[in-house]
């Protein structure tokens, strides 16, 4: 039998198993179930004959990173299959969701339940079921026992909805991988392979006045109005973003951007009759896959000092709220050309490549680990939302894709 035909054959299983992983409410923040989770996909992974390390961050790693969590332990899930190969293929996926809010129309969060091909519930799309996917393709490898052309190394990981750190992030640095080549369950689906993304820059900027009686303005130092000035002065700034594109390979076009206050506020004992003497606002700066984002940070703080110089009395302080890196990979790598070829033979339809304006995991296997990366999996829709779900049928062709993609790569 073929991977292909075992796959079709098993359907109901594999629907049972990402129900299964449903019905454990991983949710995050704060990260709940992460040890059952974590517990259920080792001895999955052990059944499929891989070589298993299930490992808790450790706690004083933790206690330093996220110490408000500490009742809720982090782990990660790393498997091998050594099939002997020189080069070693890394799947990865997160397991953690978004909290859930809503009344679903069918089953409901975490009781999923499979309609007219699809299956709902929170995470089929967002990303168990590129979970079951990877784990299906292995199945299927093994029980037709066909030979992978690489090592297949899987990590399963924490926190991506929120920052990664202690999740794909430990593991990247951590892990001792043996990774020549990634692919990430998200980011690409259908026909569409991803191949890069966007990162981010985030800061907060803190404008610094002296308070005064609001019946006396002109002995204080306004927070609002030099804050103001500088939000006005962003225009420059945004005129020279416009001019910085990037050519996606599909022809189309991203930009830099940057979004201003989406948080801000005024600072303690603001009052009616005072003049303000703090005044903060925060900077989205999403950072094109071709640009660094420590050069972006530079380059961002260099223009508030200078622009906050030219505003009288205007006296700031930055503070970096968080960053997270762009990657690309252009599709003329073997690896892209041959996941092209698995996603068309599987699905009948050309497939394409894309460019993600959003972030997931690959940029710490392509800029960390320095390695070929690409998205790509089963997908679904309405992600983080109300009757989030997945086509079974997508389930099933990315099993396929990925075990068709081991066994067609010939690595490079
Ligand atoms: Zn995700």
């Amino acid at each position: 039998m073929t991977p292909d035909r075992y796959l079709d054959r098993h359907h109901a299983d594999l629907t049972g198993f990402l129900q299964q992983l449903i019905r454990l409410r991983t949710v995050n923040p704060p990260g709940e179930n992460y040890g059952e989770i974590t517990a259920l996909l080792a001895t999955t992974l052990q059944g499929l004959g891989l070589k298993v390390r299930r490992i808790a961050i450790p706690r004083a790693l933790q206690k330093k990173t996220q110490p408000e969590l500490l009742d809720f332990p982090r782990y990660n899930v790393l498997g091998f299959w050594d099939t002997g190969a020189k080069q070693t293929l890394h799947f990865n996926a997160h397991y953690d969701v978004v909290p859930v809010s809503g009344q679903w129309k069918h089953g409901s969060a975490f009781n999923p339940v499979v309609a007219k091909g699809w299956i709902y519930g929170r995470g089929t799309a967002d990303m168990k079921g590129a979970i079951t996917s990877i784990i299906y393709a292995l199945k299927a490898l093994r029980e037709t026992g066909v030979r992978p052309n690489f090592n297949v190394e899987v990590s399963f990981t924490n926190d991506e909805e929120t920052d990664s750190l202690l999740g794909t992030g430990w593991v990247t640095d951590h892990g001792k991988l043996r990774a020549d080549y990634a692919v990430v369950g998200e980011g690409g689906e259908g026909d569409a392979i991803c191949c890069g993304h966007n990162g981010v820059v985030w800061l907060n900027v803190r404008v610094h006045g002296v308070a005064a009686h609001g019946s006396t303005p002109e002995k204080g130092v306004n927070a609002l109005e030099k804050m103001s000035a500088l939000v006005l002065a962003f225009d420059a700034y945004k005129r020279r973003l416009a001019r910085r594109t990037f050519r996606t390979p599909d022809g189309g076009r991203m930009h830099a951007t940057v979004n201003l206050g989406g948080v801000f506020a005024s600072g303690e004992g603001g009052k009616v009759n005072t003049v303000p003497a703090a005044a903060s606002f925060s900077i989205d700066r999403r950072v094109l896959p071709v640009e660094d984002i420590h050069t972006v940070e530079r380059e961002l703080r260099a223009f508030l000092q200078a622009a906050a110089k030219k505003i009288p009395g205007c006296r700031i302080t930055i503070e970096k709220i968080s960053d997270n890196y762009s990657c690309y990979h252009a599709p003329t790598h073997p690896l892209f050309g041959a996941m092209q070829k698995s996603v068309a033979r599987v699905r009948r339809k050309p497939a394409k490549f894309m460019v993600s304006t959003g972030f997931n995991d690959m940029h710490f296997f392509a800029q960390v680990r320095k390695i070929p990366t690409l998205g790509y999996g089963p997908g679904g829709l309405d992600y983080h939302a109300v009757d989030e779900r997945a086509r079974v049928q997508d389930l099933v062709d990315s099993a396929k894709i990925y075990a068709d993609l081991l066994t067609t790569f010939p690595g490079s």
